[in-house]
């Protein structure tokens, strides 16, 4: 059954990209959201292996980022977890999560659900003209970033973008966070809490001795 409770002859799915390190409100309440305003059957969460743009920066090993995603995402039966990207070697391009994706799935409608701050990036993402035969990109409000479609570049046809609830949280945010021992209640699902906790992500190096 669809986010708003339809059965559909041809399945309509969502796909979540990201870091996910970790995964956050945000990203839940995104989900969600393009779940509900376009009837989607289920919303597929896609955590990144080496993200291409994130290679200056040491990102938390995959199966970390992996399962706090199905943790957070556990108790949606609209929501699953693929491990496409995480089990694909080498860096991670969203036109092979797409072509991924298309293969799974012959018969569905897609829709690629991305942050305000990703859309000015999108005509610059490897073979983006492929990218908008496979999918319809959705583009979902974010606190700080304004979206034009027009300066962006992008077709049209091929995105849209819809306002959600507000939310001002980052990973990078929560990543401080934990590193600081400040507290990430709230702004990430309890059990991501208890996880970043139970497995010390995010702590600080300790002190390399001296002498
Ligand atoms: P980082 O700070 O490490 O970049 P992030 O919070 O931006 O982390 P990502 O994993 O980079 O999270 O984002 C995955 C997707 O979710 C992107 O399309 C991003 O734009 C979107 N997104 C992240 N946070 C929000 C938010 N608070 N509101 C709306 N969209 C968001
Ligand atoms: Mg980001």
């Amino acid at each position: 059954r669809s986010a708003r409770g339809n059965y559909h002859d041809v399945m309509r799915i969502g796909i979540m990209g990201g870091t996910f390190d970790p995964i956050h409100n945000g990203h839940l309440v995104a989900a969600s959201e393009v779940a509900w305003v376009y009837d989607l059957d289920k919303v597929i969460f896609v955590p990144t292996g080496r993200p291409v743009f994130k290679l200056d920066r040491n990102v938390t090993n995959a199966e970390d980022r992996y399962l706090m995603t199905v943790i957070a995402t556990a108790s949606n039966p609209n929501f699953v977890v693929s491990r496409v990207d995480i089990d694909r070697p080498g860096v991670t391009y969203t036109i092979d999560t797409l072509r991924d994706m298309r293969t799974l799935y012959p018969d569905a409608e897609l829709f690629f659900i991305t942050g305000a701050d990703v859309i000015p990036q999108l005509m610059r993402w490897k073979d983006a003209e492929e990218m908008w035969g496979i999918a319809h990109f959705v583009g979902v409000s974010r606190p700080g970033y304004e979206v034009n479609l027009h300066k962006a570049g992008v077709p049209l046809r091929s995105v849209d973008v819809i306002e959600i609830p507000a939310l001002a949280i980052s990973s990078t945010d929560v990543r401080r966070r934990a590193e600081a021992g400040e507290p990430v209640w709230y702004l990430v699902p309890d059990g991501v809490v208890q996880y970043i906790s139970k497995h010390g992500l995010y702590r600080r190096p300790p002190a390399s001795k001296e002498g």
